[in-house]
Formats: C-alpha cells, sequence, structure tokens
C-alpha cells in the first residue's frame, strides 16, 4: 500500500519553491532563507508492528524510534540537528512509559547532538505509537540522493545483513558519521539506507536513478544472527525433499529481512576500489557486492550465471 500512495501522492503534489527534493527520498530539503538547506524526515513506530511492548523494554523502543530517523539523515549525508516527539499512549501507565521511552531516546540524542524541540502526547485506548520527526543540514556537498547511481558504479554496502529481528533491529547503530565521512571525503553517487531489505531498498534506489543492480551473492556479507535463524530453521524442518542448505538460506534472510539500518551505496568504480582497501570506515566493514547496470531490474550473480532477482523485503 504505501508505495502505491507515495506514488499516487508524488503525480498529485505539485512541488513547492522551497522543496529542493520532496517524497521518494529517504528525507527531504528544503530551502530556507539565508540560502541554507533544511533535511527532514518522519517515522511512525507503532505496537505490533514495528515492536512488541509487551515484549520489549521501552527503553529500546524509544531508542529505536530516533535512530530510525537518523539512519534517513544518514542516507542523505545530512547531519542532524533536531527532533520532536509525539506519543500516543495507551492510558494505563501512559505517564512512566513515556518517560521510559524518552530514557531510551535521550541518550542517543545527546551522541549525535540532537535536540529535542517538542512534541505532543496523548492517550488513548489504542497500542502505543510514536512518531519522531527529525532535522538535519546539509554539508557543503549537499544531500546525497537514491537518483545519482550510473551504469559502471560499484554497489557498495556497510555492515552485515539479515536476522535483525534478534536485536539489531532496536540497537542498530544509525550510520550518521559514516556516511558524512564518506561524502565529504570521497566521490559516492547516490545512497539509501536499508530499512525493509537489502534487495528491496536497492530496487528502490535503482528504481530513482533509472537503473539496474547485478548482486554477487557469494560477496554479501550475511550477519552471523541470519545464520544462526538459518541453522534453527534447517534443524526444525523434517522433510525428505531438498532443503536450501544454511547457507543459502542465511543469505535470502540477509537479502529480505530489513531493519538493517546500512548504508548502500553507488560509487564509481575506481573510487570504490580505492574505499575498499582503504576501509575508512573501519571496524565498520565497506564490502563490494556487484555493480549498477543500465538495464532497470536486479539480477543475481554466481559463477557467471545471472538471474533475475526478486525483490523482497518488509513492506509496512
Ligand atoms: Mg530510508
Amino acid at each position: 500500500m504505501e508505495s502505491q500512495f507515495i506514488a499516487w501522492l508524488r503525480q498529485r503534489l505539485h512541488g513547492h519553491r522551497r522543496l529542493l527534493l520532496g517524497p521518494g527520498d529517504d528525507a527531504a530539503v528544503l530551502r530556507l532563507a539565508g540560502g541554507s538547506d533544511c533535511v527532514i524526515t518522519t517515522d511512525l513506530l507503532t505496537d505490533g508492528v514495528d515492536f512488541l511492548l509487551d515484549r520489549t523494554d521501552p527503553r529500546r523502543i524509544g531508542r529505536k524510534a530516533l535512530a530510525v530517523n537518523l539512519s534517513d539523515l544518514a542516507a542523505m549525508a545530512a547531519r542532524p540537528v533536531a527532533a520532536v516527539v509525539s506519543l500516543a499512549l495507551p492510558h494505563e501507565g501512559a505517564l512512566e512509559l513515556a518517560q521510559n521511552l524518552f530514557e531510551g531516546l535521550l541518550p542517543l540524542a545527546e551522541r549525535f547532538d540532537v535536540a529535542i524541540a517538542g512534541g505532543d502526547t496523548n492517550t488513548w485506548c489504542g497500542p502505543l505509537a510514536i512518531s519522531i520527526t527529525a532535522i538535519g543540514e546539509t554539508t557543503a556537498r549537499g544531500p546525497l540522493t537514491r537518483t545519482g547511481a550510473r551504469a559502471g558504479d560499484r554497489l557498495l554496502v556497510t555492515g552485515d545483513f539479515g536476522g535483525s529481528i534478534r536485536g539489531k533491529h532496536l540497537d542498530f547503530e544509525p550510520r550518521v558519521a559514516a556516511a558524512l565521512l564518506l561524502h565529504e571525503q570521497f566521490d559516492i553517487h547516490a545512497g539509501i539506507d536499508c530499512s525493509d531489505g537489502l534487495s528491496l531498498d536497492l530496487a528502490r534506489l535503482c528504481a530513482e536513478s533509472a537503473c539496474g543492480a547485478v548482486i554477487d551473492l557469494d560477496c554479501v556479507p550475511v550477519a552471523k544472527a541470519a545464520f544462526e535463524i538459518a541453522e534453527e530453521e534447517s534443524a526444525g524442518v523434517a522433510s525428505e525433499a531438498p532443503q536450501p542448505t544454511v547457507a543459502e538460506n542465511a543469505l535470502r534472510h540477509a537479502l529480505g529481512d530489513g531493519e538493517d539500518f546500512e548504508l548502500i551505496l553507488a560509487a564509481p568504480s575506481r573510487q570504490a576500489a580505492e574505499l575498499i582497501s582503504r576501509q575508512p570506515l573501519a571496524p565498520v566493514r565497506l564490502t563490494d557486492i556487484g555493480e549498477f547496470v543500465a538495464d532497470r531490474g536486479l539480477w543475481q550473480r554466481r559463477a557467471g550465471s545471472v538471474l533475475p532477482l526478486k525483490p523482497r523485503g518488509w513492506e509496512h
């Protein structure tokens, strides 16, 4: 539903003289008086969809609600500035819950120098919903967008993928510092953060850049948690039919689980080679997992054979 709605909205809206970049990227960019550019993004997290309140420390939920916004600012290579926090709280225990959500998000706000500028708080008979809007500023290089990938660019990612449900989906580190460093010191053509699935978010970046991408399956950095889940899944199968190997299953998790909140980047080939050899984000690893191509769509490559890859991920 969400992607259809955004497509409709982009047709329906007529732009605005201040809006340099509207719906369709990780954040919007607004031109302010004086010529500075403001980057703005918002996320709505709901109990039962984005977290389970009865099984999760509310401090981790509060932290996540801010961190997902910081991840979107990172995808734009914007420096975080401020955030406003809106809560719809279930009636019972509302005050304590609100306090705990903030106890979780405030340390992250301090670490990223984000001013908590206000918000709104309601109680109701529904589940907890927390919406944070974050504001950032562009650096001298301007925003990093989804539109700049070109055929021949290498496909780079930070960190590893899959199995985020084991904890990373709550406790991930927004790649703000990584994005700012890369955008300032290197030539990065395009970027997106992986919120919904490596293959799905890559497909979104490709769509905005009007190109396609080939993923070298053997190069995808698969998280340990993805292997653990894959092992448990294969142990639980009592079937005579041939089953995918644990490694295949773990790769499937890496390509489609989502909530990794890593960066997916396009960089010109020579620049990418330098980044891979220098590893400027260490200990965060940069990995080259494929290339952008002129033909639209996604492909998977292994041992010389190239097959179409269906984008998979979390559809809200
Ligand atoms: Mg995003």
